[in-house]
This record gives structure tokens, C-alpha cells and sequence, in this order.
């Protein structure tokens, strides 16, 4: 299984590419995480990105396509992965696409969660009076940044996978064990 999840900041991917890639026993690579704990641990691309993220704004294509070239070559990605986060462009999702064409192992599953934007607003205006303090992008003002710079960048990454017919799309709304299960019904077929 080599899954790729899409959808804007907030429609809940991170909270189902965890609960679904446990099911599967397959990785589970988000490059928003990854990157927060290279800033947490002050590394190098820890430093080079930081900014970057608190102004909502996208790393590199370059920088993220190493990021994810080496993660995918590590061992626990045998069973499969999840992508959670990657890729956010088009230029992104070209270049995954040549890296898997490469091994001969293409994508099994592109699947989008799609949320209304009025309800996105919602949820992480939530999130960030929960969290107080643990992203330090979880505010409005860098909300609304994200969200621009999702229908900007990565919405045409939808409209790619669409094209060429591979592109699932999944209702978002409801309880996350609903939206778990029309995922897990979809991917198990
Ligand atoms: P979200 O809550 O929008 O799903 P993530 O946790 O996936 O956010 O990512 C947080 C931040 O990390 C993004 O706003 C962006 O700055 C950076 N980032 C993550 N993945 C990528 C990527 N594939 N390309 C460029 N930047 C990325």
C-alpha cells in the first residue's frame, strides 16, 4: 500500500493518516511533523525552515523532495506508507511520481478528505485554543495564509491525480470513527 492523503490544513488528515496507517501496519510519513521536530531539535533544515513555518508558507520543492526520498528508502516503509503533508505542489507530485516510477512501485491509493473552508476556519480556531502553544501555526492569521497557499498551490495537486483518474475523494465531515470507516472501506475495497 502507498497511499497519499490531500485535503486543506484542518480537514483532518493527520488525525486519520494516524489511525488509518496503524490499521494497515504501513508508515506513517507526515512532512509537517518531520519538519516540526527538526526545528524542535535545531538542525540545520531545522533552522533553514522555521520561518517558514510559522509564516504558513510552503518549503522548497527541492529541500521537501530529499526530505522525502530518504524517508521512503528507510526500512519501515517495505509494507507501504501513508503520506500525510506531501505532495503540496504539482511540481511535488511530478517528482514523486518519477521516484516511485523508478522502483517500479506506484501509488495504490490518492485520496482527498474534502471539508467545507467555513468549517476548516472552525476547527483549527479549536485547535489552537486547545493546543494553546503547540504549533506555533495554529493562529488566524497564519490560518488564513495556509489556507490561501493550499487553494493557490496544492488544490491543482487534486485536479493532477484527477486528470488521470486516480484521484478518491472522501467525505470529511461527521465523527472521526465515520470518516475512518469510509476510508477503510475504500482502501480495503
Ligand atoms: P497542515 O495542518 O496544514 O496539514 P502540516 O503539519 O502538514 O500542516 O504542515 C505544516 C507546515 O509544514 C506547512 O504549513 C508548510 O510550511 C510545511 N510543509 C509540510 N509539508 C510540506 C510540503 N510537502 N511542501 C512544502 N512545505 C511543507
Amino acid at each position: 500500500m502507498r497511499i497519499v492523503f490531500l485535503g486543506p490544513p484542518g480537514a483532518g488528515k493527520g488525525t486519520q493518516a494516524t489511525l488509518i496507517s496503524r490499521r494497515l501496519g504501513i508508515a506513517h510519513i507526515s512532512t509537517g511533523e518531520m519538519l516540526r521536530e527538526e526545528v524542535a531539535a535545531g538542525s540545520p533544515l531545522g533552522k533553514q525552515v522555521k520561518g517558514i513555518l510559522d509564516a504558513g508558507e510552503l518549503v522548497p520543492d527541492a529541500v521537501m523532495i530529499e526530505v522525502i526520498k530518504s524517508r521512503i528508502s528507510r526500512p519501515d516503509c517495505g509494507a507501504g506508507f501513508l503520506l500525510d503533508g506531501f505532495p503540496r505542489t504539482v511540481n511535488q507530485a511530478e517528482e514523486l511520481s518519477a521516484l516511485l516510477g523508478a522502483i517500479q512501485k506506484g501509488l495504490t491509493h490518492v485520496i482527498e478528505l474534502k471539508v467545507p473552508e467555513e468549517i476548516l476556519l472552525e476547527r483549527v480556531r479549536h485547535r489552537a485554543t486547545q493546543g494553546a502553544g503547540t504549533r506555533s501555526d495554529d493562529n488566524d492569521a497564519v490560518m488564513v495564509k495556509r489556507l490561501a497557499v493550499y487553494r493557490e498551490q496544492t488544490a491543482p495537486v487534486s485536479a493532477f491525480y484527477k486528470t488521470k483518474g486516480a484521484l478518491f475523494e472522501v467525505d470529511g465531515l461527521g465523527a472521526v470513527e465515520e470518516v475512518q470507516e469510509r476510508l477503510e472501506q475504500l482502501i480495503r475495497g
